[in-house]
């Protein structure tokens, strides 16, 4: 790193994208000035149409035992909850073989309590904010002839890292939740979890600091760190900050790059639909665990999301074939209406997200660059634990204690 005499800055910190992770960045920085740059505006990221999930029960990474086998038996039988698509790009293949040899005890136990912290201070937070959310808690719901054993098993994981879950009798859940079919055979729920409108928490963040400044359409194509600033470039224009924060979601690597740092992050692609005007609406967010997919009330709207395809950052085309299977999925177990002539009335979406090869997300100061950092990889659960992330870059920009969980989440693992 060379040393430069520091220009006039425009900024004490820039935050390259401003999806969920770079706006709950840029509210939890009040006390500086903060420059946020997105190469489009945050809606064609992923944040804003997911399924609004807060999963503080999704505190195992994902590269977790038992995974490559469901992996495997997910692409044999064409389900499509896990794929790989044919523009997977060169890089998936090493990023794969990372995965593989992270699906181990040891990286469970390294990165479940960096998690679950991320995920606590978020949920906290949300609750705070006081933004509406589902006022239950969320009902995971197992159909397989094996249903009772996978559910009392969660039951006792969740047990394990301090959470609180229970089963719910079969008859009193059909008879709350009216839009649940007898194939539902197993129920637990999980208390602390809720759902929330993504979007909603999206504007209240970038509401939250409006001294922040938020320029959209431009791309970062360099950044060059100095002892006490760092420079970033968007074509010829030049911006300058004391600390940058990279939080590209699915397009992190190809910013990082630029600073010679590879980091194992790939673009997962995965599909929502919103159902409009359901005539029974549910009270309980949901996920369909047999079935990969999760379900959101969203008013009188019910929004359902399904399908981690690996794939490029800039694939965003949409499967009518792969929309129809997530939806008759989901009708083994709700009373859905009939499939819809034309799949407009669903509003079908999908975004990528920015899945880690260990299943846990970047977070802290790269090696050898203390004022670049990265908050990044977040995978399935980006929203769930966007606030927690924000809240620990704010205290590493501080230089405040970082606890031995938080720092297992280092770039520099
Ligand atoms: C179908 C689906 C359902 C989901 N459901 C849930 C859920 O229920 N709960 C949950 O917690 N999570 C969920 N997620 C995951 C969640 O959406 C992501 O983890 C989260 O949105 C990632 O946020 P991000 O800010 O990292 O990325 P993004 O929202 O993708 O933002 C990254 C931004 O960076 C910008 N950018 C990229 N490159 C550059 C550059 N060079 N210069 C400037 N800007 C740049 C992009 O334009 C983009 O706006 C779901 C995802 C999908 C696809």
């Amino acid at each position: 790193m060379a040393a430069t005499a520091r220009p006039e800055c425009d900024a004490d910190t820039i935050v390259i994208g401003g999806g969920i992770i770079g706006v709950a960045i840029a509210a939890a920085l009040r006390d500086q000035s903060v420059l946020v740059l997105d190469s489009g505006a945050p809606r064609f990221g992923t944040s804003l149409t997911n399924a609004g999930h807060i999963v503080v029960s999704h505190a195992t990474p994902f590269a977790a035992p038992g995974m490559v086998r469901m992996g495997f038996r997910s692409l044999a039988a064409r389900d499509g909850s896990f794929a790989l698509s044919p523009k997977i790009p060169l890089s998936g293949l090493s990023w794969l073989g990372k995965f593989m040899s992270k699906c181990n005890e040891r990286n469970t136990a390294v990165l479940t309590p960096g998690l679950l912290s991320l995920l606590q201070i978020s949920a906290q937070q949300v609750h705070q904010l006081g933004i509406p959310t589902t006022s239950t808690g969320m009902w995971e719901i197992f159909t397989s002839p094996r249903a009772r054993e996978h559910a009392l098993h969660q039951v006792e994981h969740m047990h394990q890292i301090g959470l609180s879950a229970h089963l719910i009798d079969k008859s009193e859940a059909l008879e709350s939740e009216p839009l649940l079919t007898p194939n539902a055979q197993a129920i637990v729920e999980l208390s602390e979890d809720f759902g929330i409108n993504p979007e909603t928490l999206w504007y209240t963040l970038r509401d939250a600091n409006p001294d922040a400044t938020y320029i959209n359409n431009v791309t970062v194509d360099s950044l060059t760190p100095f002892v006490d600033f760092v420079r970033v470039n968007v074509g010829t224009t030049t911006y300058s900050a004391r600390k940058v924060v990279i939080a590209a979601g699915a397009w992190t690597p190809s910013v990082t790059k630029l600073v010679g740092v590879n980091l194992p992050i790939i673009a997962a692609k995965g599909y929502s639909i919103t159902i409009p005007h359901m005539r029974t609406n549910i009270a309980h967010p949901m996920i369909l665990a047999d079935e990969k997919t999760a379900v959101d009330p969203m008013g009188s709207a019910l929004r359902m999301s399904a399908r981690f395809e690996l794939t490029r950052a800039s694939d965003r085309s949409i499967s009518t074939k792969r929309i129809t299977q997530m939806y008759q999925r989901a009708k083994r177990t709700l009373r859905l209406p009939e499939f819809p002539e034309s799949i407009q009335s669903l509003s079908p979406w999908t975004g990528v997200r920015p899945a880690s090869a260990d299943g846990a997300p970047f977070i802290g100061p790269l090696a050898g660059m203390p004022n670049v950092l990265v908050a990044s990889g977040h995978g399935m659960i980006g929203t769930a634990m966007a606030m927690g992330t924000a809240d620990l870059i704010a205290r590493y920009l501080r230089g405040e204690r970082i606890s031995e969980a938080e720092l297992a989440l280092t770039p520099n693992r």
